[in-house]
């Protein structure tokens, strides 16, 4: 039986990996895609204290290789469901079941979908959650990002410097995202506000041509005509399968505690995926050290 098992390798499943192999504990962890989690895509992370910069890919892989040498176990299977026995939690994967004395889910959050027609049928034919995986194929052409938190506004920055025009979508008229990071955009020849606006309709047969626009102020809708639309709206929890062994909020963040502790004993909770104000790189890490630390003292 493993120790600890932790389901995600984000930046919060990687960093309760390094506090719990350092508490002495075993662990494995969990993974359906790759390790990392939404950090990846950063281009830039400016804001960790201590990395004046460091690309969200470096990032990411410096916590791998510390918790792979520290001794971590990775395993590349979706888990599916918890099952809670008074001394052992039961770990239902894609590929098999595996036993551990406590669990830490740190599942992070997945990109929050726009809901207009043919959203889906466009993905990889204009549209994309992630500028910096397809933003070079947009390489001289006229895209837009939708969103006003600092992912929309990184986006727009990485896009302006391959493509001819972005324009930024937002659907107030203050943004969400660094102040700093506005004015850097203000300062862009190429780069178009278009407030208070949401995209409305998506154009194109086979791939995206436009998009239709609404002005929620005024009710006036244009056409951009654009080949790409980023779509940087946030992101939204994806805890469904955990339900019978914790209590999710009305969005479906995982309840915990400060703690990282859940209704259940010997399951904690870490970084994006569960109820807080804060979710960033550091409170991520953060809720790793803490949920770690709580779920070696509850093992002894
Ligand atoms: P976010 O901060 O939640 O921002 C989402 C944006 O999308 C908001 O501006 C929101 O508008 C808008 N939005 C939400 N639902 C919408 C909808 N249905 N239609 C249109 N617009 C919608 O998400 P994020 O930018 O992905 O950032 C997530 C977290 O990661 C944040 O804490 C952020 O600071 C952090 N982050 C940090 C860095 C960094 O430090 N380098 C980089 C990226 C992200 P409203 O503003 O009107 O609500």
């Amino acid at each position: 039986m493993t120790d600890i098992i932790i389901v995600g390798a984000g930046s919060a499943g990687l960093s309760a990996a390094i506090y719990a192999l350092r508490a002495g504990k075993s662990v494995k962890v969990f993974e359906a895609n790759t390790y990392g989690g939404q950090i990846v895509n950063t281009p830039d992370i400016e804001n960790y204290p201590g990395i004046k910069h460091i690309s969200g890919f470096e990032f990411a892989t410096g916590l791998y290789e510390q918790a792979k040498d520290l001794g971590a176990e990775l395993v590349y299977e979706k888990v599916l469901s918890i099952k809670n026995e008074d001394d052992k939690k039961i770990v239902y994967t894609s590929s098999g079941e595996y036993e551990a004395k406590a669990v830490i889910l740190a599942t992070g959050a997945k990109n929050r979908k726009l809901g207009v027609e043919k959203e889906d049928e466009f993905v990889g034919k204009g549209i994309s959650y992630c500028a910096t995986c397809d933003g070079a194929f947009f390489r001289n052409k006229d895209v837009a990002v939708q969103g006003g938190g600092n992912t929309a506004l990184e986006d727009a920055a990485f896009l302006s410097n391959y493509c001819n025009k972005v324009y930024v979508i937002h659907r107030r008229d203050e943004f969400r995202g660094d102040h700093k990071d506005v004015e850097t955009l203000k300062a862009k020849e190429n780069v178009e506000f278009v407030l208070n606006s949401t995209v409305i309709e998506l154009i194109g047969e086979t791939n995206l041509t436009g998009i239709k626009v609404i002005n929620k102020l005024t009710n006036e809708v244009k056409t951009l005509e654009v080949s790409g639309l980023f779509v940087a709206i946030g992101q939204e929890p994806d805890n469904k399968s955990f339900e019978d062994v914790v209590i999710l909020d009305e969005k479906g963040y995982i309840k915990a505690t400060e703690n990282c502790l859940t209704n259940t004993k010997g399951i904690y909770t870490a970084g994006d995926c569960r109820t807080k104000e804060v979710r960033q790189l550091t409170t991520a890490a953060a809720d790793g050290a803490v949920a770690a630390l709580a779920a070696a003292s509850y093992i002894k």
